[in-house]
């Protein structure tokens, strides 16, 4: 059967996605290849949130082309997710040795396209068009990836968005938000514990509206909420995360469930975007900074420690030095553990990029340096607060920067690296604070419990 290499561009749903795709084609007997040198099949999953992420794709296929066809031309080339939905065709006309184009919500179609396409059936595909039920397949997990057992794992409860923020292209390339039930999403989790996953992050580009039109809220619980209780009884299961919610879905009974489900960590990634009241109304955000403070206050009161993150825009078109000195107090007031930062990028069909006040470059450099700087020396002071303290982590498996090291994550979201071995692999074990590095911790092996805590607490 022939090998395939998939690049993904972006954020965390695409990962998922491709994990998805990958592992349909595992099933179907493909094998993954380490790099696109050795690929039959070389599949880029593609980003449109930024112009940048675009780009970067679409000269990696014209140099992947340019290199395959000459040698092997056999190849089958695709481009996958966000890019391929927003520009179809334009992108084979554009790049005439693509021979698969794939949109979003045809994911679960890759192998029997790969398979007319293959088997010479056809020349090329492209395969844009809406999907009715398209949010529930994407189910299959690799979690043996790398030969070692995963024990965390990503479950896609939705897709789509309606919130149309002014500068984001997400509701033009993933549609109108589609949820899956919770039987089928709690079928998936179940699934995972029994084949070794500890910590499921349930995700969507806007999981707090999940079901909101398919699951009247019950007892004051929204459908989001009514999803995390049924979660959190899966038997086995340590701990939940969700990402990305909106501010404005941050209900109190969202806030009740950071104090009553203990499986839920308390972590909380909530994009503010900006600080000024005008640009969040240009950028359609609904909800005004005091309303974001208020939920933060009411976070920190239901969970004290809560790790809270969040991404912020510099440059939104009309944005005045003052609109970014109140980022700025934001940032200073809020505390962020973590925050993304972004320079605004027009996307084509937002209305932010038809915007008058669009900033010069220069000015958005300067806005993001100044802004990057004041979240580092925050972030620093809160990592260095945590120096001395014993807290939970899960092992999650070597450290990425230093394999000879183990690596786990606190239930507030922060890397703690520390002198493990494969043994502590999946384990929830307690390690005091010793050092603070930049948005990682490093912990003591000679206080590490190896036993399991039974208590999920921090
Ligand atoms: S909430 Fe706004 S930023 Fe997030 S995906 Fe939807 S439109 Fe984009």
């Amino acid at each position: 059967m022939p090998s395939v290499y998939i690049k993904t561009y972006g954020c965390q749903m695409n990962e998922r996605d491709s994990e998805a795709v990958a592992a349909q084609l595992v099933a179907k007997g493909y094998s993954l290849a380490r790099s696109e040198a050795a690929a039959d099949v070389i599949l880029l999953n593609t980003c449109s949130v930024r112009d940048l992420a675009e780009q970067k794709a679409l000269r990696k296929m014209e140099n992947v082309a340019a290199e395959t066809r000459r040698k092997r031309p056999g190849v089958v080339l695709g481009f996958l997710g966000c890019m391929a939905q927003s520009r179809g065709r334009e992108l084979i006309d554009r790049l005439p040795d693509v021979d698969l184009v794939i949109g979003t919500q045809k994911f679960h179609r890759v192998a029997e396209h790969l398979d007319d396409l293959l088997a010479g059936r056809r020349d090329q595909v492209v395969d844009v068009a809406a999907e009715e039920g398209s949010e529930a397949t994407i189910r299959g997990h690799l979690l043996d990836g790398n030969a070692r057992k995963s024990v965390t794992a990503f479950v896609s409860i939705m897709q789509g968005c309606n919130q149309y923020c002014t500068f984001c292209i997400v509701p033009y390339t993933r549609g109108e938000e589609r949820s899956r039930s919770i039987p089928d999403i709690i079928a998936e989790g179940a699934e995972l514990v029994a084949r070794g996953v500890k910590e499921i992050t349930l995700l969507g580009q806007i999981v707090t509206s999940y079901g909101k039109r398919e699951l009247p809220v019950q007892n004051g619980k929204s459908a989001f909420v009514q999803l995390l209780e049924a979660v959190h009884g899966i038997e086995g299961l340590e701990r939940i995360r969700f990402t990305s919610p909106h501010p404005k879905g941050y209900g109190d009974d969202l806030v009740d469930a950071y104090a009553r489900l203990p499986k839920l960590c308390e972590s909380a990634h909530l994009p503010v975007q900006s600080g000024s009241d005008r640009v969040l109304k240009l950028m359609h955000r609904g909800y005004t900074r005091r309303r974001y403070l208020e939920i933060i206050e009411k976070l920190r009161r239901a969970r004290p420690g809560i790790g809270i993150s969040t991404d912020l825009i510099v440059g939104f078109p009309g944005e005045t030095e003052a609109d970014f000195e109140e980022t700025l107090s934001l940032v200073r007031e809020v505390e962020f553990d973590q925050a993304y930062l972004f320079k605004y990028s027009p996307r084509r069909d937002t209305p932010a990029a038809g915007m008058a006040g669009q900033l010069p470059q220069p000015v958005k450099e300067e806005r993001n340096q100044r802004l990057l700087e004041l979240i580092n020396e925050v972030a620093q002071r809160r990592y260095q607060n945590l120096v001395g303290r014993r807290t939970q982590i899960l092992v999650e498996g070597p450290s990425k920067k230093n394999p000879a090291r183990m690596s786990g994550r606190t239930r507030c979201n922060k890397i703690v690296v520390f002198e493990g071995s494969e043994r502590h692999r999946g384990r929830l074990v307690e390690v005091e604070i010793t050092r603070a590095g930049s948005f990682t911790l490093y912990g003591d092996p000679e206080i590490l419990n190896p036993e399991p805590i039974t208590d999920s607490r921090p």
